[in-house]
């Protein structure tokens, strides 16, 4: 038992640790709170006492001196109107601890809640934080664990439950030292009747609960990505007549999980089942004492009074803490994650913290000496890449699949770092504190734009709270974008829903959204990505024909393709073979060659 005690106040100092300042001044603030009400409610169940006390002799009133000048102050006309009297202001304390108590349960769970907000806040920040390499390591649906359940899981459970674990021991530890002080039997009765039986509880339930909780972190994370591979694969579930497959392969993990949650609630109903069977025992223990050693009634009666007002109050109290002690054990892996996640937050990039000054572009961007290999991919490498790009150039990028292009285009995003050499702006180099004001610089128009769900504006003023978004910029984006007319001849304008990834969408009307996106933010260097498009001819044309359009606004352009025919606009073109630029072109040149081979 002393272990166990040793490890509860661990896990509560590294609660604490886990907690931000502010958050630890509160959880001080409602410790506080807890001794008050403890002390409150042992008041109140002391004022029981003598209630019970007067009933069963209501000669009190006229020998004790307190009473009888309380008696005569108020002007009692009898006993009985006194014991009423005495009643009613009972029934008020009463009223008045519960009332507090609500408040105080209030004031308790508000704060873990609140920290659960905090924490997933903290947690999608910290999604954003991390670095462009452990994205695309790390399973999807970890970060949707980390965010939704773990925080919830944590303040509740592990939070709520230690705050609770410690207002219940406060409250238990001053019920035992008044009962030991108001009678040392029913004390020793207690202690006697209780403790083997909360310690083989106690014992019973902790290998269990353990389990339970690494169940909990390991099925929960694949229950969610099962989920979602179900829903994303609709259209080739059904084809390939596989939906209940993907129906029950999640049904049965969240089977295993709910039937361990089943034990789990069975588990914490059994302390207050066993405690009502300890406490009758108890009262057996009483009544067997008063037969067997002596035979005053009203002694045994006001025993049984104190031992059941005592175990009242005692008994969910012992359960809570019990309650309290399973939860934690549990949910302690949510402590373990949150302490992980606080270790290596304090390694995330700090791109976006400082904001860095701005940039402008005056007479170009290069590529200087980059070199770049993927630590876990030996066979491929971007050998000391060359390139220029003048401001108002559209200039183009060709490669076969595989030769490095989507490399290139993280490598200008700043999602990969080169290894070597830089990335020149007006002929200096970026830096990393850089990054934040150098993608502001760039529009980048993916292959499959990403496509809020939401209505044509929100898309194009990507980011911007609906209130907030300029009107005229938005019809000049569109415009410049080539969507004016489409927009002008729906019936909801730009505020038509365009459906999830833009379902409701064209692949090419797509990209112009994303063109336009890129032009209300008035992005000076714009990147087309067709690394990997398989876009058909007439989607091809019309962004194309759509980028053409765009030479007139004096941006900067840099269109990465495999296929030749996307390059028309380019007034040159680089060839990049294996990694490294083989040499740069005009369209012309290069229409007769062949680039989609070797895929
Ligand atoms: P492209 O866009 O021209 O098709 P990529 O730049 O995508 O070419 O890929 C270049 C090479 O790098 C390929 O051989 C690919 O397998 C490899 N590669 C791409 N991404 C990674 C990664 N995250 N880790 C390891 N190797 C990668």
């Amino acid at each position: 038992v002393a272990m166990q005690r040793i490890k509860i106040f661990g896990i509560i100092l590294r609660i604490y640790r886990v907690l931000t300042p502010p958050q630890r001044k509160k959880a001080l603030l409602n410790a506080a709170l807890i001794l008050g009400n403890a002390f409150l409610e042992v008041f109140s169940l002391a004022a029981v006492l003598p209630f019970v006390a007067l009933v069963l002799d209501s000669s009190v009133i006229r020998a004790n001196p307190y009473l009888n000048r309380a008696f005569l102050f108020f002007g009692f006309g009898s006993e009985n109107q006194f014991m009423i009297a005495a009643v009613l202001l009972l029934l008020l304390l009463f009223i008045l601890k519960n009332g507090i108590g609500v408040f105080i349960h209030y004031y308790q769970s508000r704060f873990a809640y609140d920290v659960s907000t905090e924490l997933s806040g903290q947690a999608f920040g910290e999604y954003y934080a991390r670095e462009y390499a452990r994205i695309t390591d790390t399973n999807s649906s970890l970060p949707t664990r980390d965010i939704i359940f773990i925080p919830t899981e944590f303040s509740i459970y592990v939070l709520l439950a230690a705050i609770t674990l410690l207002s219940e021991c406060f409250i238990f530890l001053l019920i035992c030292a008044g009962i030991a002080f108001y009678d040392p039997r029913v004390f020793l009765l207690l202690t006697v009747v209780l403790s083997p039986a909360l310690f083989l509880l106690y014992r019973l339930k902790k290998g269990k609960l353990e389990r339970i909780g690494k169940q909990s972190e390991e099925l929960k994370p694949l229950s969610i990505k099962y989920l979602f591979q179900g829903i994303y694969a609709y259209i080739d579930a059904k084809l390939y007549a596989k939906e209940r497959y993907f129906q029950q392969r999640f049904s049965s993990l969240q089977r295993e999980l709910n039937r361990s949650f089943a034990l789990f609630n069975t588990l914490n109903a059994i302390p207050a089942r066993l405690l009502e069977t300890i406490a009758l025992l108890g009262m057996v223990a009483i009544v067997l004492y008063g037969l067997a050693v002596s035979d005053n009634r009203q002694e045994i009666i006001l025993l049984l009074g104190v031992f059941g007002a005592a175990t009242y109050r005692v008994m969910p109290s012992i359960n809570r803490i019990l309650i309290a002690l399973v939860n934690v054990k549990t949910f302690k892996y949510t402590l373990d994650i949150l302490e992980e996640s606080r270790r290596t937050s304090s390694h995330a990039s700090p791109e976006n913290l400082h904001p860095a000054a701005a940039l402008r572009l005056e007479k170009f961007i290069a590529l200087h000496n980059v070199s770049f290999s993927y630590s876990d991919n030996p066979s491929f490498r971007l050998n000391k890449v060359n390139f220029m790009l003048k401001k108002g150039e559209t200039v183009g990028l060709i490669g076969k699949s595989g030769s490095g292009k989507t490399t290139i285009i993280n490598i200008m995003l700043r999602f990969l770092k080169e290894q070597s050499g830089e990335i020149l702006l007006d002929g200096r180099p970026l830096k990393p504190g850089d990054t934040a004001a150098w993608r502001s610089l760039i529009g980048y128009v993916k292959q499959a734009p990403f496509i809020l769900d939401g209505s044509i504006k929100e898309n194009v003023a990507f980011g911007e709270a609906p209130g907030g978004i300029d009107a005229e910029r938005l019809a000049l984006a569109l415009e410049q974008a080539g969507l004016d007319d489409w927009v002008a001849g729906l019936p909801r304008g730009v505020e038509t829903q365009i459906g999830e990834q833009g379902t409701k969408l064209s692949g090419g009307q797509r990209q112009r959204i994303a063109i336009a996106r890129a032009l209300y933010r008035r992005s000076e260097i714009l990147i087309f990505d067709e690394a990997t498009s398989e876009l058909d001819r007439e989607t091809e044309r019309e962004i194309v024909s759509a980028i053409e359009s765009l030479s007139g606004q004096k941006k900067t352009i840099f269109i990465v393709a495999h296929r030749i025919t996307t390059l028309k606009p380019c007034q040159r073109i680089y060839e990049l073979k294996e990694g490294e630029i083989a040499g740069f072109y005009q369209y012309a040149d290069l229409r007769e060659r062949e680039f989609e081979g070797g895929k």
